[in-house]
């Protein structure tokens, strides 16, 4: 049954932040994770912010020197937008494959990040772009690399009155390819098993950029930066993927749980980057 809550409804932004600085509870954004937790018991607060109309967080924002989204844009937003297809090709594969089409609607990029998940469906091809989060409190705002916002299982360095008002990220290289794979026991309504995205730029035949990384096989989605040295600067044969792929599954640290036992998450880890580097070497390298 749902407990009894409070969820105040501020209209401006200025108003978000200082409910949030007087403790006046938690944001709530779509409520797709905050509904069903509060529901199941896992979630003790009772008193919401609702960010249901600060239309200022809801806009997805392409230019020269990149893309800005605000952090209530939803999943279908990102379907919807035909930009995304080159600003993020694999944010937009993740979001084609996120749940249904009823908790797309209402599923906000900024509660997938906050919810510190790492199964969270945006953050691998979000981390691939090197995007950066804004965070905003009533005093201050900070931009922060997404990299280092995960500082463990669902422990984040965003701090009670701080808000996540944005998610930013520089235009692909021309010649790069940005890609997603979700691993999961059926296409729809699933929560990964594994994920990976990968993001390469070649350059005059070598790989001058490369980002790669990795959801539901340790406790945060991270980025296998090991794997990524191994590749920067080189022409990558097979042999280099097949190193590139063991180092980014060294980093792993998966867990046994109903879904998947952590070998089958290592295995598939290892195979998915191997893949995924494979291919985004072959489509960077002949666009
Ligand atoms: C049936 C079902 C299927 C699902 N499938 C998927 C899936 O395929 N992939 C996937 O990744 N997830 C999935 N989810 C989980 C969930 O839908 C997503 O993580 C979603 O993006 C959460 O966003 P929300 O806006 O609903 O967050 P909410 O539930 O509103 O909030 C989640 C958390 O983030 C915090 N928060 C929200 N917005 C902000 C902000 N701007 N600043 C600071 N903190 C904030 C909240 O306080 C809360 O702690 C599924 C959920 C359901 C119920």
């Amino acid at each position: 049954m749902l407990p009894h809550f409070e969820l105040s409804q501020p209209k401006s932004l200025s108003e978000v932040f200082g409910s949030l600085a007087a403790g006046k509870g938690r944001p709530f954004a779509g409520g797709t994770i905050l509904v069903p937790d509060l529901r199941g018991g896992s979630e003790t607060s009772r008193r919401f912010i609702s960010l249901a109309q600060i239309d200022a967080l809801r806009y997805i924002k392409h230019e020269e020197t990149g893309t800005t989204m605000g952090s209530g844009t939803t999943i279908a937003d990102i379907l919807k937008d035909q930009g995304m297809v080159s600003a993020a090709p694999a944010l937009v594969a993740a979001s084609d494959i996120f749940a249904g089409a009823m908790v797309r609607t209402a599923a906000t990029v900024g509660g997938n990040i906050c919810c510190g998940s790492p199964s969270a469906d945006t953050v691998p091809s979000l981390l691939t772009l090197g995007a950066a989060v804004t965070l905003c409190s009533e005093k201050e705002t900070r931009k922060v690399p997404l990299n280092e916002f995960f500082l463990g299982y669902k422990k984040l360095i965003l701090r009670p009155d701080e808000l996540l008002t944005a998610i930013s990220w520089r235009p692909l290289q021309p010649g790069s390819a940005h890609l997603f794979y979700k691993l999961a026991r059926r296409k729809g309504d699933a929560i990964t098993v594994t994920g990976v995205s990968v993001m390469i730029a070649v350059s005059g035949n070598i790989c001058s950029e490369v980002r790669i990384a990795l959801g539901s096989v340790a406790p945060t989605v991270f980025r296998a930066d090991q794997a990524e040295d191994l590749l920067r600067g080189q022409i990558l044969t097979s042999e280099l993927i097949e190193k590139a792929a063991k180092a980014a599954a060294d980093q792993c640290r998966p867990i046994d749980d109903n879904r998947a036992s952590a070998a089958y998450r290592l295995q598939t880890a290892e195979a998915l980057v191997r893949r995924l580097l494979t291919q985004a070497w072959q489509k960077a390298s002949t666009t």
